[in-house]
């Protein structure tokens, strides 16, 4: 049984829109999340080991986006609103909350555009909403040119269901999510993939990149975006502890790597970094699949 909050704001504006996400908002209806990924960003001493044990539903979030939509509208504030940057917006217990869906009613009604981040394929119960957003919406100025009022992009670590066994235990099965790739680009969104992170000598592998990037042209995704893992904390719960102790019981073979890498720092090394860059562009050439969602 999730905990139940009550929040002051859940409509955040963000300082900078980044330009791989165009995020000008988020949204994120729970605090942590039940995917459990081990590699999470949002992973610290705050969540815990287990992100479920920490799930909390905020309870008044409808209530409260009105009011903050209902004022930003007024003030002609349109902008891209990310759902979620912190937590799914589709996990498990919305099935039963249905905050996400009502947020998007919500949404609809204040005419902004969505950007919908996840890793599950019950978005598909709103594909409906999402429909109307994607004809509705009033997009800022410099973003006219999408012509579109939702954006949808499947988060993925491997298409390995076993791999994501191990690294994002909570969520979706990637067999499944994949499905639900083809099915959201059927029914005519703007439809991509947020392939972060690719796990180190694990799905970064020439064999393994030849896969997804084979598979994910076959779905006709219209963008992938990339990149590499960061890992943080030496704390039960944190990120480096999780995947460390992870890697050491299912790839043993690898641990020598990853002690090497990741012991002293948070980050690929740079040699790394810059032959993933060089390797990502040359593949988006080769598939003709953009790496950002509009080029
Ligand atoms: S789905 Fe996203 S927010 Fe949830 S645990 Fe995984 S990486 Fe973190």
């Amino acid at each position: 049984m999730p905990n139940q909050i009550i929040v002051k704001s859940v409509l955040n504006k963000t300082k900078k829109r980044d330009s791989w996400f165009l995020d000008d908002y988020t949204f994120n209806p729970y605090s942590s999340c039940s995917f459990n990924c081990l590699y999470c960003y949002i992973r610290g001493s705050k969540y815990g080991e287990n992100l479920e044990t920490s799930l909390s539903v905020k309870t008044n979030a409808i209530e409260v986006l009105d009011k903050q939509l209902a004022l930003r509208a007024k003030k002609n504030q349109y902008g891209i609103i990310v759902l979620s940057s912190a937590t799914d917006p589709y996990l498990k217990i919305d099935r039963e909350y249905q905050l996400t869906r009502s947020a998007l009613e919500v949404i609809l009604k204040y005419k902004f555009p969505v950007h919908i981040i996840t890793k599950s394929n019950l978005i598909k119960r709103d594909f409906d909403i999402l429909k109307e957003i994607d004809k509705e919406a009033i997009l800022p100025n410099d973003l006219k040119y999408l012509n579109r009022g939702t954006i949808i992009s499947f988060s993925f670590s491997t298409l390995r269901d076993h791999i994501g066994k191990i690294f994002e235990p909570g969520a979706t099965p990637p067999s499944l999510r994949l499905k639900a790739v083809t099915e959201t680009k059927e029914a005519g969104f703007l439809t991509g993939i947020s392939m972060m992170p690719f796990i180190p000598y694990i799905t970064d592998t020439s064999e393994e990149l030849e896969h997804l990037f084979t598979t994910f042209k076959s779905a006709q995704v219209d963008y992938l975006l990339p990149a590499t893992l960061t890992l943080y904390g030496d704390q039960k719960g944190d990120s480096k502890t999780l995947m460390l102790k992870a890697i050491k019981k299912h790839y043993p073979e690898l641990v020598e790597k990853y002690n090497k890498i990741f012991l002293n720092s948070y980050q690929l090394p740079e040699y790394y970094r810059n032959a993933f860059s060089k390797k990502m562009k040359e593949l988006s050439i080769l598939y003709k699949i953009n790496n950002k969602i509009m080029e």
